[in-house]
């Protein structure tokens, strides 16, 4: 007994010095030059390349988030790295990943509701102060060029600030600058062995909304934005190894309109009511991934954000195992020359 508390007494001391020490300025000092190294040190290492397709769930989200980033999803190659979508909060786990920014080549929108634009200009001003060498290409369907005009009119005084603080050789302006392609339906373009090709989605009443599908030597990944399930969503992940669909938990948003309505929140329940037709039910996911023959299948802007076990159970139920719930952070190794998926949690 005598032993425990002297030994209790002992580790007391300890917390209570090591706390106060943590006021001491030459401490404080000695830990920074260590935490401020270990983070530079991190960011010196060179993103490592590997010989496979790398699907990034930058932001897993709808608007209705729970914490979670809005929709963002970055397919790397050996040779490439493109974003699609640029959603709320996406941007700090694009740095969390230490994705390799300067080598970003474009961002891909799969249409210009809020939750997939948010942060365009932050991919931007992110790339080109990590020293993206050319301006960054916006591709999007119709109406990519009135928002990328946007967005460089409404941050044309940042680049200035920044040019002007940092220097024309560090930020060149007219890397600041983003260009705009309006993309169609079908092969948005090929990249030595990357093709990503464009298909429409529904999601009424924004139209055109896309999904792209990426091919890169022999293994694909379809990325959907926000759609229902239809034909051309069969069609397009056709012999493709991984879907991420954007994902919709009917028994969950149907329970939560009620109770608003119950509740007297009118408004609210309405809005949460109307999202029903716009965004593939789970239920609709399975029945896809019955009919068709896509070896995975990853829900992603997840409507809602499942926080607990209980909700994510009543969001898979009835999924297969080749079936999951995405969350930020989590990224998929493709090997070439393989069939294997590898998932890999945060
Ligand atoms: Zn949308
Ligand atoms: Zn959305």
């Amino acid at each position: 007994m005598k032993k425990t508390l002297i030994v209790f007494l002992g580790l007391l001391v300890i917390v209570v010095i090591g706390r106060t020490s943590l006021k001491l300025p030459a401490v404080q000092d000695k830990l920074l030059e260590i935490g401020t190294s270990r983070i530079a040190e991190r960011g010196a290492v060179p993103f490592p390349k590997s010989e496979s397709l790398r699907v990034y769930v930058c932001g897993s989200a709808s608007p209705l988030g729970m914490g979670q980033a809005q929709a963002c999803i970055a397919v790397i190659t050996p040779e490439h790295f493109y974003l699609i979508d640029s959603g709320a909060g996406s941007t700090d786990n694009i740095s969390r990943l230490n994705l390799p920014m300067s080598k970003l080549d474009g961002l891909l929108l799969t249409h210009f509701h809020s939750d997939h634009i948010a942060e365009i200009y932050e991919v931007n001003l992110n790339s080109w102060v990590q020293g993206r060498p050319q301006p960054l290409t916006i591709y999007g369907p119709q109406g990519v060029d009135a928002v990328t005009d946007a967005v460089n009119a409404g941050y044309r005084l940042d680049r200035i600030y920044r040019t002007g603080h940092h220097g024309e050789e560090l930020l060149p302006p007219q890397l600041g600058v983003l260009e705009h392609e309006t993309i169609a339906p079908g092969v948005v373009l090929e990249d030595g062995d990357l093709k990503i090709t464009a298909y429409v989605g529904e999601h009424p009443p924004i139209h055109p909304a896309v999904g792209y599908r990426f091919d890169y030597r022999g293994r694909s990944v379809v990325i959907s934005g926000d759609s229902n399930v239809t034909d051309e969503t069969l069609k397009i992940v056709d012999g493709a190894d991984l879907l991420l669909h954007d994902a919709l938990s009917l028994p969950t948003v149907s329970s939560l309109s009620k109770a608003l309505g119950a509740a007297g929140q009118s408004r609210q329940s309405k809005i949460v009511s109307d999202v029903m037709d716009y965004h593939a039910s789970a239920e609709s996911l399975i029945e896809l991934g019955e009919e068709s023959n896509v070896d995975m299948v990853a829900f992603y802007h997840l409507v809602p954000v499942p926080p607990t076990s209980l909700l994510k159970n009543v969001f898979m139920r009835g999924a297969p195992d080749n079936f999951l719930l995405t969350e930020d952070l989590m990224w998929f190794e493709l090997p070439i020359d393989s069939d294997e998926i590898f998932v890999n949690r945060p």
